[in-house]
């Protein structure tokens, strides 16, 4: 049987051998460049590492004191669409209560789905494929306060190291950390002087 827990190693080359990280020059929609461009659903999409990732990760949410006291108690809230395998894993892996997760409605805010709510006082873990910037992770870190859930913890799969990631003293683990260059622009890109044009790519 094939050991279900990945090596720091064996988790890196599974992200760059199916994709989900590419080395390069890269435009993203927002017009930063980047060294780095992740896709994370294209290592996702084999059942087997979307497990066997999640399972390592979900290890490490269990070294949160404040999710541990909680467990088996806690709702698994996705952040996004690709936080959703995610979601579940962890919660197999945790055996958590339930799984929820967010989408993005017509005005492009976050919502949970008509009636599927996080209840007051209800204990959350928050988790995503991966966290860039942080804004997706603080809108749901708003959306999940204000209907009244607590939230424990958050867990990613990868870090790219661009922004200090800090939610209010909110504890966040990840998998694992790709230090990434980030550009806000081409004028301060130092891969636009080395390389030249970067790949225009989407989210
Ligand atoms: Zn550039």
């Amino acid at each position: 049987m094939t050991e279900i827990l990945m090596t720091h190693e064996e988790v890196k080359s599974v992200l760059f051998e199916t994709g989900a990280i590419r080395k390069g020059h890269f435009k993203l929609p927002t017009g930063e460049h980047t060294n780095h461009y992740f896709q994370l659903p294209l290592a996702l999409r084999y059942f087997n590492y979307a497990r066997r990732l999640s399972v390592g990760l979900s290890r490490l949410m269990r070294t949160v004191p404040q999710i541990a006291a909680q467990l088996p108690k806690v709702s698994v809230v996705g952040a996004s669409t690709g936080g959703i395998p995610v979601s579940y894993s962890i919660r197999e892996a945790l055996q958590a209560d339930q799984i929820m997760w967010v989408e993005k409605g017509n005005n492009g805010n976050l919502r949970f789905r008509q009636y599927d709510e996080v209840t007051p006082g209800e204990n959350c873990i928050l988790v995503d494929d991966i966290i860039l910037t942080g804004k997706t992770m603080t809108s749901l870190i708003n959306l999940v306060t204000k209907s009244g859930g607590k939230i424990l913890g958050i867990g990613v799969l990868v870090n790219p190291c661009i922004s200090k990631l800090d939610f209010n003293g909110i504890p966040i683990v990840s998998l694992t950390e790709i230090p990434t260059l980030h550009f806000n622009d081409e004028k301060t890109c130092s891969l636009c002087r080395e390389k030249g044009e970067p790949v225009q790519v989407e989210w």
